[in-house]
């Protein structure tokens, strides 16, 4: 069974009426009902000792997931650096939406502001599968369309994604590139768009669907062999 970590900010869900009534336990609370029954899934937010993220919790995480937006300055740099050197180890890392704006996610992609363009107008959204017999689109069909979305157009400042799988359009006529794949040391990433916290995007079968899969494609390889580093004898041996 896959250990999940559910991030969450979980700060637009105590102050704005209009997130509570979407997401009334909390955006974190919405993505576990979903996963937990596939999956063993506990929840950590920013306002929680050191944000949920111990050792103890991240010990026993094979993929983190995250959702932050309006208070990523206020995670603190050691926990940043704890989650980079466990994504690097191996565990998988799945940044959703306004989390391309995380210190995490810049650290990981090395770039400098993750940013991109952005309307919040109520947007139609299509996401269109462009890799078919990839693990993360199984499943899916050629296109997801959400009536209502938050709109990120291009540029997106990241780097070359090692695999594009969704690329979104939307009614602004700007398009952008929805689901990435990325790998950091023995580490995993997938990063996915959707998810703006005035909308019910969460509860979309086929979003749900595309996160589940992601989780499996993410999470640690078992038995992956423990390379040495460092100065070594030779194999053979010289005449
Ligand atoms: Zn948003």
């Amino acid at each position: 069974m896959i250990n999940i970590t559910i991030w969450n900010e979980n700060r637009h869900e105590k102050i704005n009426p209009e997130v509570q009534k979407v997401y009334p336990e909390g955006i974190h609370n919405a993505l576990a009902a979903f996963l937990k029954g596939e999956f063993t899934v506990r929840t950590a937010t920013l306002d929680d000792p050191e944000h949920g993220l111990t050792d103890e919790i991240l010990d026993h995480t094979d993929v983190l997931i995250w959702w932050g937006h309006m208070a990523h300055e206020e995670v603190n740099d050691q926990i940043v650096e704890k989650v980079k050197e466990r994504v690097l180890d191996g565990m998988g890392f799945i940044p959703l939406h306004s989390a391309h704006n995380s210190k995490i996610f810049k650290v990981l992609m090395g770039t400098r502001t993750g940013q991109l363009k952005w309307r919040e107008a109520d947007d139609k959204e299509r996401l269109w599968v462009i890799e078919a017999g990839h693990p993360i689109t199984e499943g899916i069909p050629e296109v997801i369309e959400l009536e209502k979305e938050e709109m990120y157009g291009e540029r997106f400042d990241i780097p070359q994604p090692e695999e594009l799988l969704f690329i979104s359009w939307f009614t602004g006529g700007e398009v952008f590139r929805s689901g990435c794949t990325y790998k950091r040391g023995k580490g995993r990433i997938f990063y996915f768009r959707p998810g703006h916290e005035t909308y019910p995007t969460y509860y979309h079968k086929d979003i749900q669907k595309v996160i589940c899969n992601a989780v499996n494609w993410v999470s640690p390889t078992l038995n992956s062999p423990d390379l040495k580093l460092g100065n070594v004898q030779p194999l053979e041996i010289k005449n």
